[in-house]
């Protein structure tokens, strides 16, 4: 028999609690979720500021935090193309195989319709905190980060001094003409 396996993707600048509750929502729809981790090549700008290999560090910690079965996700890295349209077929090269795609993206969405793949938009959760531009925007200012991701997330991002990272950064983009 077939499984019943979904495909969510996420950026993940960095990992939130936001990314969590709605990988808990959909593993109670599928027996099996694809995570991929977007633009797994992008590192070192604004708004994309960690590596892909940072992010899987994050997210396979905090899937463990959560007490989430192992036996039941994929953590795939999807890097970018240039062709939006053949976007489709790249991902489906690098992906097991799966039967709908769990995205608020509206140009994921398009792509995918157009490729006769359903989708579902899953609700979104405390999206005003739960977001990674908000998440990035804390940690420039110096407030309160910590609490918008899981408790394992915030060791990483410590280990890879992310404040460090993302305030250097900032000021560099902003000296640059
Ligand atoms: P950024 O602000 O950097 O774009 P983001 O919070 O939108 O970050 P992404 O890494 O872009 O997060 O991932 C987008 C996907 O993650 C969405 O399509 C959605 O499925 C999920 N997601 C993000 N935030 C939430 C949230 N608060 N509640 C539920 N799902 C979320
Ligand atoms: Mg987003």
């Amino acid at each position: 028999m077939n499984e019943n396996r979904g495909l969510l993707i996420g950026r993940m600048q960095p990992v939130h609690k936001g990314h969590l509750s709605v990988i808990q929502e959909t593993l109670k729809e599928v027996d099996e979720l694809i995570i991929g981790i977007g633009s797994a090549e992008k590192s070192h700008t604004d708004s994309n500021p960690f590596t892909g290999g940072e992010r899987i560090l994050m997210l396979s910690k905090a899937l463990r935090e959560y007490n989430i079965d192992p036996s039941r996700y994929y953590i795939i890295p999807l890097e970018d193309i240039a062709c939006n349209s053949l976007w489709v077929g790249h991902v489906k090269m690098l992906t097991p195989p799966f039967s709908k795609v769990y995205t608020g993206n509206s140009l994921v969405k398009q792509l995918f319709h157009e490729n006769n793949m359903p989708y579902i938009q899953p609700p979104l959760f405390n999206r005003h905190e739960y977001s990674g531009t908000e998440v990035r925007h804390r940690m420039l200012e110096d407030d309160d980060w910590q609490s918008l991701v899981p408790e394992s997330v915030v060791e990483v991002l410590e280990e890879i001094q992310a404040v460090e990272r993302i305030q250097k950064l900032h000021k560099r983009e902003l000296s640059e003409i």
